[in-house]
C-alpha cells in the first residue's frame, strides 16, 4: 500500500494521539508509522459506559498498541466528572452540545498532558468515523491546545484518500472488537430505542467482533 507523507503542523515529528478505540485509530496509527512519526496514544474516555464496555475498547485498542509498539497513556476513567458536566444534556441529539462538551473534556486532559509532556502536537482518531461531525470535532481540538502556547491541534481528514476504507480494513484484519453506539449512556439508550422502533434486538455487549467477510455496521 502506498501512502502519502504526512507532516504534522510545524513540521513536527513528535505527536500525541488521542484515541477513542482501536477501529477508529488503527488507520491513524499505521498512516503514522508509515510516515515515520513519533507518537504516544493517550486513551481517555471517561464518557464510556458501562464500565465493561470502556474496558473492552481500552484493552483492544492497547493489543493494537503493543503490536506496534506504540506508547499507550493509559489516562483515569473519571466517569463522576463526565457525569457532572453532561448535567442538563441527557436528551440531547447525538452531534449536539453534549457532543461538544464531550469531544471538550477529552481534548482540554490531552492538551493538558501534552503541555506537560512537552508533546508540540496533537490529533485524534475521534474524527475518522463518518457518524461523527469532523468541524464540530476540530472546533474542540483547537479550542483545547490554544491556552498552551507551542501546542497545535493537527485537523487532519484521516478520512481522506483511502483512510476510511482502511480503517474497515484494520478492523476487519485484526478482527476488533465493534462496539454498536457511540460510547455514552444516553447513546446507548437512543441506539437501543432506535432499535426497538425498527423490531431489532437491543444492544449487547461484547458481542460483535469484526471478521475479514463481515459488512461495515459501524463506525
Ligand atoms: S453521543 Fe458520543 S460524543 Fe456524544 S456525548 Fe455521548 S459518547 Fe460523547
Amino acid at each position: 500500500m502506498t501512502r502519502p507523507v504526512l507532516t504534522p503542523p510545524g513540521g513536527h515529528r513528535k505527536v500525541l494521539l488521542h484515541s477513542c478505540c482501536a477501529p477508529c485509530s488503527g488507520e491513524v496509527m499505521e498512516a503514522m508509522l508509515a510516515s515515520g512519526i513519533d507518537y504516544t496514544i493517550y486513551f481517555y474516555n471517561p464518557n464510556i459506559h458501562p464500565k465493561r464496555e470502556y474496558l473492552l475498547r481500552k484493552d483492544e485498542n492497547i493489543r493494537f498498541a503493543e503490536k506496534h509498539g506504540v506508547p499507550f497513556v493509559d489516562a483515569d476513567y473519571d466517569r463522576d466528572n463526565w457525569f457532572a458536566r453532561a448535567k442538563g444534556m441527557e436528551f440531547e441529539p447525538e452531534r449536539g452540545v453534549r457532543c461538544t462538551m464531550c469531544f471538550d473534556m477529552r481534548f482540554e486532559r490531552t492538551a493538558l498532558y501534552a503541555h506537560e509532556n512537552d508533546f508540540p502536537v496533537m490529533t485524534s482518531s475521534l474524527g475518522i468515523s463518518r457518524w461523527k461531525n469532523m468541524a464540530q470535532i476540530n472546533d474542540c481540538g483547537h479550542r483545547a491546545a490554544s491556552p498552551y502556547e507551542g501546542l497545535a491541534y493537527w485537523d487532519f481528514n484521516w478520512r481522506k484518500g483511502g483512510g476510511a476504507a482502511r480503517m474497515i480494513e484494520i478492523s476487519k484484519r485484526e478482527e476488533f472488537y465493534q462496539q454498536e453506539y457511540c460510547g455514552c449512556v444516553y447513546s446507548l439508550r437512543d441506539t437501543n430505542e432506535h432499535r426497538e422502533r425498527q423490531g431489532r434486538e437491543r444492544v449487547v455487549l461484547g458481542q460483535n467482533y469484526y471478521t475479514a467477510d463481515e459488512n461495515e455496521k459501524n463506525g
